[in-house]
């Protein structure tokens, strides 16, 4: 790998005062499974019978079955980071991203993760972590969801035939809220009425933080980060880049490499995976 970029990296790293980091959708490594079949099946079965507040678990089980180096890039970009004043921003559900030990209270998922739960009603505004019970759960049935998607069985004729009920089963499977009776579903956007709550302390911290990078020395990491959800990092950083005169900026994704005119003498893009290029640091 061309390294250039990275020792101006390191130097930049070096003289910050403030770290900003965007984590985008190239973290959760879809280009190792997106073309598999299984995968598609799965996916359509989720899309067609109202299970897409699903999706992010589905993600997070098909990258178990592949060989990715997301967990270690996600580790050395920590170790990177290291001891200095950094926030992480995601607008990836991907646990991976919510279980790496980033310093306390630096993470904010706009987008939710897939290990919290939540009851969609406006009153009681519930979310709370999955147990590991229902961890396990939910990955059972993600699998079980792979092997019929593997052997092109269609879950409801399963079901009809007395075997087991797949959609039944997940609806059920993070139990039934004891207030208003709705069943809990993971708290991410591919759920209807999102609660935002998930997130939100994080939010106000985030905000803050922002707040104090005006005229610090900031070095502004926008990795793997697509169009997706252009409003919660692209465009915001794009913008604090272009307002702080002591930034840096690096935008590093596969396809999505390009900097706006504005940006060029303050930033680096880099046209490489993200996964790659964390996973070969050391
Ligand atoms: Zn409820």
């Amino acid at each position: 790998m061309d390294n250039k970029w990275l020792e101006t990296l390191q130097a930049a790293l070096d003289e910050a005062e403030m770290i900003l980091v965007g984590l985008g959708e190239e973290w959760e490594e879809k280009r190792l499974f997106k073309d598999d079949a299984a995968f598609q099946a799965g996916r359509q079965y989720l899309d067609e019978n109202d299970l897409t507040w699903l999706i992010p678990a589905w993600n997070d089980y098909c990258l178990t079955r592949v060989d990715s180096k997301a967990a270690e890039a996600l580790d050395n970009l920590r170790r990177f980071l290291g001891e200095k004043n950094y926030f992480v921003i995601s607008t990836s559900a991907s646990r991976l991203i919510a279980a790496t030990p980033w310093h306390e209270g630096r993470l904010v998922m706009p987008c939710g993760t897939s290990d919290k739960k939540q009851c969609g009603s406006d009153y009681e505004k519930k979310v709370m972590p999955l147990t590991d019970e229902e961890q396990k759960k939910l990955f059972c049935l993600m699998e079980e969801l792979w092997k019929l998607s593997e052997e092109g069985t269609d879950p409801d004729q399963q079901a009809q035939a007395g075997g087991i009920d797949l959609r039944d089963q997940a609806n059920k499977i993070l139990g039934t809220c004891d207030v208003c009776g709705r069943d809990y579903r993971l708290n991410t956007v591919y759920t209807d009425d999102y609660r935002e709550e998930g997130y939100l302390t994080q939010w106000n911290l985030y905000t803050k933080w922002l707040q104090g990078t005006l005229n610090r020395k900031l070095l502004i990491l926008e990795l793997g980060v697509g169009l997706q959800f252009s409003t919660i990092i692209r465009f915001p950083f794009e913008k604090i880049a272009f307002y702080n005169q002591k930034c840096r900026f690096y935008r590093i994704n596969e396809k999505l490499y390009q900097l706006t005119p504005e940006l060029r003498e303050k930033g680096i893009s880099v046209s490489k995976n993200v996964v790659d290029c964390f996973a070969a640091l050391c």
